[in-house]
């Protein structure tokens, strides 16, 4: 025995991020199950944890600016039960050869880029004579697919470069995805998502994350490693595994590629340093990929402090040990992938999900979606059909 036992735990899950809370949750309140939830890192949250700076009393989060974001109902009525949002909208800029241009593509963009005012219907004509080169339907990699939808040269001025700095992987080894995140419009909407519910928890993510942990049937082992208590788990006893797949079965089929990241974080004596939450630097010349000032996450809150903590973000492959945050998800990594599929397909009683455990870049929302799914769809007629 290497931890604190596991006698009488119906559920242990590995990973206390969005999904691996909201499964918990779901088990401990609906089917009145005992959980364990194990947490390598000191914290809980995984990536959407945050801190108060003290310095500044400005909300940080730790691994980069996270807006929550849905359209899907059930998620958003979920959330609120755990936090209030504020009305935050997301918008972002982006810095190309000295000029600042609004993120996504949208006629504002366009119009600035090309220096002349387009109605929206010239600026579908310009683009779709630039963009011709590609057919959205077949284009199938980055690259291919970003210029069959902005035209050449939009791709070279705000994505190719871009890209390169955060995926370090020419554009067209990068799955198509990627780019198709982001919305392009032809009007001057400017917000970086389309989804109807969106907005800030108004008391920060870590007390939205504790809320959801605070149940009198989940215990959180924080500093707890799955790998070294793993064999203390009781035979038969199942287990929601948001861990790194590749891991989970000791890199058996080789590691699976990951981007990590690196921040730069400075309190600041002034009181607003860039005018925005989040702005992207497209060129090469400067060696991070964008800037997040916290103060403008919460103008509600943050409207009176004369200090400002920004945090400039770089991208690197990520080594072992290191956090991983995106997966790069090349052929080889898919090909890799489906045969970790089968492996954990086999496994008895063993859930994958979240980021980590399916290798699928997921939002918040999508994370809380699939655990609601994989207790609706598995846990509960799990325990439904046998009682006890
Ligand atoms: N992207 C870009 N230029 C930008 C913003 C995004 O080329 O100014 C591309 C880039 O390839 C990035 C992808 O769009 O990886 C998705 O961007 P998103 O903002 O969704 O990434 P995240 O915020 O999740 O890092």
């Amino acid at each position: 025995m290497t931890g604190r036992p596991f006698t009488g735990t119906d559920l242990v899950v590995v990973g206390a991020g969005f999904f691996g809370l909201t499964v918990a949750e779901r088990v401990a309140e609906e089917l009145g199950r005992t959980v364990v939830v194990l947490e390598r890192r000191g914290h809980i949250g995984g990536n959407a944890y945050s801190e108060t700076e003290p310095r500044s009393g400005i909300e940080v989060h730790r691994y980069g600016s996270h807006l929550f974001h849905t359209a899907n109902p059930r998620v958003w009525s979920y959330a609120n039960r755990f936090t209030e949002f504020s009305e935050y909208v997301h918008q972002v800029w982006t810095v190309h050869d000295e000029r600042v241009y609004p993120m996504p593509v949208n006629l504002a963009t366009i119009c600035g880029f090309f220096d002349r005012r387009l109605t929206p219907l010239q600026a579908r004509a310009l683009i779709a004579e630039q963009a011709a080169e590609y057919d959205p339907r077949t284009a199938d990699n980055l690259e291919s697919k970003a210029i069959s939808l902005i035209g050449r040269p939009l791709y070279e001025a705000f994505v190719r470069n871009y890209t390169r700095k955060q995926w370090q992987t020419d554009p067209t080894r990068l799955p198509a995805e990627v780019i198709t995140r982001l919305p392009v419009r032809y009007t001057f909407d400017n917000r970086y998502f389309d989804d109807p519910h969106q907005g800030l928890p108004l008391d920060g993510y870590t007390a939205w994350l504790t809320r959801l942990a605070d149940h009198p049937r989940i215990e959180v082992r924080l500093d707890t490693d799955f790998e070294t208590v793993r064999n203390d788990i009781p035979a038969g006893t199942p287990v929601v595994h948001s861990g790194p797949i590749d891991r989970y079965f000791h890199y058996r089929e080789g590691e699976l590629t990951w981007r990590t990241l690196d921040f730069e974080t400075e309190v600041l004596d002034e009181g607003d340093h860039q005018g925005t939450a989040v702005l992207n630097y497209a060129d090469s010349s400067v060696p991070f990929t964008r800037v997040h000032e916290f103060r403008h996450l919460h103008p509600e809150r943050n409207y009176r402090t004369d200090r400002t903590v920004v945090m400039r973000e770089y991208s690197r492959f990520a080594e072992r040990g290191d956090e991983p945050y995106y997966p790069v998800a090349t052929a080889a990594d898919r090909a890799r992938l489906l045969r970790y599929r089968t492996l954990a397909a086999r496994e008895r009683d063993v859930y994958f999900g979240g980021r980590l455990g399916s290798y699928r870049y997921l939002d918040m929302h999508m994370a809380i979606a699939s655990a609601l799914s994989l207790y609706a769809n598995q846990l509960a007629p799990r325990w439904c059909a046998r009682p006890d």
